[in-house]
This record gives C-alpha cells, sequence and structure tokens, in this order.
C-alpha cells in the first residue's frame, strides 16, 4: 500500500486482539539462567515459587517450550475494554521535526490506571480467581501499578491490600484515591500492619519508606494469610509475556498495512513493556527474518543496562525474593529521587537482560531535562501528555529522527508510549519552574550499590 493510505491511528477490530501471548522464552536459542532459592542456591522450584505467585503464573514463568500461549477468554473480554490500543503514526510530529523518518507509536494510556500494566494486572487478577484465592497484595511506588491492579482485582471480586511507598502515597494523594474508588485497601508502608514495618518504624521513626519496605510488607502479608498471592508489575517473564499483545498488536496493524519497522524503541524500568512491545519482533529477529534494531531507554539516573553488572542479584532491597540473573546496580542501590518514577528500579528483566548481553539489542541513557524538552514537545505536538517513563522513549525517537534528517534517510521508528502523565505534575510543575536538575549517579555511587549484590559462587 502507499503512504497515503496510512491513516493516522491504525485501529484493529476487536477480533485482532491476539489470542495467545507471545513467549520469547521458547524462541530464544540462549535462555536465561533460572532463578536461584537463595538459601540453597538451587533453582527454585515450581513448589517454591508457588508458594509466594500465583499457581498459573509460575507455570508461565518457567515455560520455555511454548511459543504462544492461551489467553483465556475471560481475559479478553476484559482486554476488550480498552484494547486493541492505538497504533499512531506521528505525521504532525515528522512534519514538526522536518525528518525524512516515518514515525509510530503504540499508545497503551487508553485506560483509567493510564499505562500499560493493566495488560499484566487482569491477567494475574485472573489467575488468582481461579485458583481460588479471596485476596491478592502488592506494593507500588509510582502508584501506576496499584491503580491497574486495583481496577483487575474490583473486576474479578479480590480483595487487594497495596502498600504504597509512604511519600508517595503522601506525594501522590489522588493516585491513592482513584485505588480506593476500585475497592483497594492502600497502605501506606511502613506501617505498623507488619513485622517488617513495625520493625522498619522501630528503626526508623519517621521515614518516608521504600520499594523495598513496601515489597518486604506485601509479601509477608501474601505468605501470612491464608488463600492470598503476592504480584508483580514488571521483571519476571510472566509480567513480559502479557504485555507481549502491545508488540503482537503493533505487529498485526503494521503487517496489514506492509510497514516494516528499522528501529523499536522503549523505556526500560523493570523490563516489561519493552519485552512485551519487541516480543514477536525480536522473536524473527532471532530467527533471522528481519535486522531491526531495538532499543531500550534508561534514565541516567538509574543505568542499570548500561553501567550494571549482569549477575545474580535480589529482585528486592529487603532480600526476601529469589535471586534473578540481570544486569543490577545492587539491590541496596538508591536512585536519586528523580521523576523516572517507575524507571527507578535496581534491576532488569531477565530476559530483556539476557537479550541485551546476547547483542540482539542496544541501550542508552538520558537525563532527566532533556526527556521533559521532549515530553513537552510531544504534548504540544501530539496532543498527548506522556508520562515521564515513556518520555525516554520519545526523547531517543525524536534524536533518531533527527539524524535521519542529517543523513536523509527514511528510517521507519516504532516506539512505545506506555502511558499518560496527569499524575505526574510535580515533576511537569518542577520542569515548567526551571527547578528540574540531573543527577547521574558517580561511579563511587555505583561501587556502593555493587556492595549489595550478594556474594554467591555463581558471580565469581
Ligand atoms: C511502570 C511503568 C514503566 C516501566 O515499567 P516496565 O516494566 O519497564 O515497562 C514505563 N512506563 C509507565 C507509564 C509505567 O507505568
Amino acid at each position: 500500500m502507499s503512504k497515503a493510505t496510512i491513516p493516522y491511528k491504525i485501529y484493529l477490530s476487536e477480533s485482532e486482539i491476539p489470542k495467545e501471548w507471545y513467549n520469547l522464552n521458547a524462541v530464544m536459542t540462549r535462555k536465561h539462567e533460572p532463578f536461584l532459592n537463595p538459601s540453597t542456591l538451587k533453582p527454585c522450584t515450581k513448589e517454591e515459587l508457588s508458594q509466594v505467585f500465583c499457581e498459573e503464573c509460575v507455570e508461565q514463568e518457567l515455560d520455555r517450550t511454548h511459543r504462544y500461549i492461551e489467553i483465556p477468554e475471560e481475559i479478553r473480554s476484559f482486554y476488550k475494554m480498552y484494547r486493541p490500543s492505538p497504533l499512531v503514526r506521528a505525521y504532525c510530529l515528522e512534519k514538526a521535526l522536518g525528518t525524512p523518518a516515518k514515525i509510530y507509536y503504540k499508545f497503551e494510556g487508553n485506560n483509567t490506571s493510564g499505562s500499560h500494566k493493566l495488560n499484566s494486572a487482569v491477567a494475574q487478577a485472573y489467575y488468582a480467581k481461579k485458583q481460588g484465592l479471596k485476596s491478592i497484595t502488592t506494593e507500588t511506588g509510582a502508584g501506576q501499578w496499584g491503580t491497574a491492579l486495583s481496577m483487575a482485582a474490583a473486576y474479578f471480586g479480590l480483595d487487594l491490600t497495596v502498600y504504597m511507598v509512604k511519600v508517595s502515597s503522601e506525594q501522590k494523594p489522588h493516585r491513592r484515591e482513584v485505588m480506593r474508588t476500585y475497592g483497594a485497601k492502600v497502605i501506606a508502608s511502613p506501617s505498623d500492619t507488619t513485622q517488617a514495618g513495625r520493625k522498619i518504624l522501630k528503626e526508623f521513626p519517621g521515614t518516608g519508606g521504600s520499594l523495598g519496605c513496601a515489597i518486604s510488607e506485601a509479601v509477608e502479608k501474601a505468605v501470612t494469610s491464608d488463600d492470598c498471592r503476592y504480584v508483580l508489575g514488571s521483571v519476571l517473564d510472566h509480567v513480559v509475556l502479557h504485555q507481549s499483545v502491545i508488540g503482537q498488536e503493533c505487529k498485526t496493524a503494521m503487517d496489514k498495512y506492509g510497514i516494516e519497522p528499522d528501529m523499536i524503541i522503549g523505556c526500560c524500568g523493570g523490563g516489561s513493556n519493552f519485552g512485551g512491545l519487541i516480543a514477536p519482533f525480536m522473536g524473527d529477529k532471532i530467527e533471522g527474518k528481519n535486522n531491526i534494531e531495538f532499543v531500550g531507554v534508561e534514565p541516567a539516573s538509574c543505568p542499570s543496562l548500561t553501567r550494571g553488572r549482569y549477575v545474580y542479584d535480589f529482585c528486592d532491597s529487603a532480600k526476601i525474593t529469589p535471586l534473578a540473573k540481570m544486569y543490577t546496580l545492587g539491590c541496596g542501590f538508591m536512585p536519586a529521587p528523580n521523576h523516572a518514577g517507575g524507571l527507578r528500579y535496581h534491576g532488569m528483566s531477565p530476559i530483556v537482560s539476557a537479550l541485551y548481553n546476547q547483542g540482539y539489542m542496544r541501550a542508552v541513557t538520558v537525563e532527566q531535562t532533556k526527556v521533559f524538552e521532549a515530553a513537552e514537545k510531544f504534548a504540544r505536538i501530539e496532543g498527548i501528555l506522556p508520562a515521564p517513563e515513556s518520555s525516554h522513549a520519545i526523547r531517543v525517537a525524536i534524536d533518531e529522527a533527527l539524524k535521519c534528517k542529517e543523513t536523509g534517510e527514511a528510517k521507519t521508528i516504532l516506539f512505545g508510549l506506555t502511558g499518560t502523565g496527569y499524575f505526574d505534575m510535580t515533576a511537569y510543575k518542577q520542569y515548567n519552574d526551571g527547578t528540574m536538575t540531573d543527577t547521574i549517579p558517580t561511579d563511587a555511587d555505583l561501587a556502593h550499590g555493587f556492595e549489595s549484590i550478594p556474594d554467591i559462587p555463581q558471580n565469581k
């Protein structure tokens, strides 16, 4: 088809919502190393993982053979409320940049939670319900994950307790109210409802809390309550699997119009949206069917891929989760307080880490003020107010399109627009007031974080 026939928004029909998730784990020729039990240093068994997570999610987590995993009809019904999400040809942005590049973005912010996280939240809530559980717990920092899971828990009639990092719950009271409206119990962490919380409160009265502490509280609640499991919004393989609906819809839409991306760009926090966006395209690349350039973008303040180590580390700062082989800054790494919100994670999805380690993708970092310059430009030109996390991908997409302007190459660029930024007005205010700063950790800061990596034979 000719260029002129490509609409501004490419919508798929309801029947084109994927019927299966795409399991990159099955396609990768060199699989990533297994999770280890930190006390035995042996690979985690299904039974061990099932103490904490839902059985079906554990099944998916460990599945390295099935390329396609069926999406249950109940989950597809929920997807129909907000999917397919639009694939947008950024004609206005291309024109404003004066670039010969063709820019596309997949917009995942068209639901009340405001991000892609709902894609996995609904799947995990469904499997919890199917297993006969009564309740689930989780933690939330920036709040997008807690909101998404609240929506999913309400839909399936599950009780949900969200441990929200205390400073976030004070800074983002509106996020808290959205979660409560959907019926979630939101507890500012650290709290006096768990042993872990009481211990921290005693040691550090007046602390604003941390994600690590909130995870400890949520996991403690899950393992000490009957019929309750803990649910995680990123990093793990089954979360990346659920997010593959993003990439598959992109591929269906692009195939329909004969569009072949030269480059796919996504922001990387725990790696779930990026892993999901690239999934079917990366599968083809591994099999030699395309030569797409994949680019993961992380904040300069939290550069796990670009400056981290590829070792076994805990997934949380309280050191209670299994060990994952991943790029990490050390589970004790404390990123400077900034507005990358959902990108402030010390580690990276084991799948994305392995792809990076094996040379299938590259990674870049961007600084905060540059990210907000791109966010402002995008908002003014394309109309959508982007989440700070998503704006990392926008920054690099714009930079790549500007490079095309110099070289005259008409590359086709696809990036993931993971969400909207309505709850990030404090960040936008700082940017608008000119008070935003950039923080880049020094080598000494990183060395300090690396000290928290477990000293085990596998890491030698
Ligand atoms: C959580 C979040 C991210 C980062 O998480 P990933 O697991 O790396 O995808 C990116 N964008 C938005 C809007 C988020 O809420």
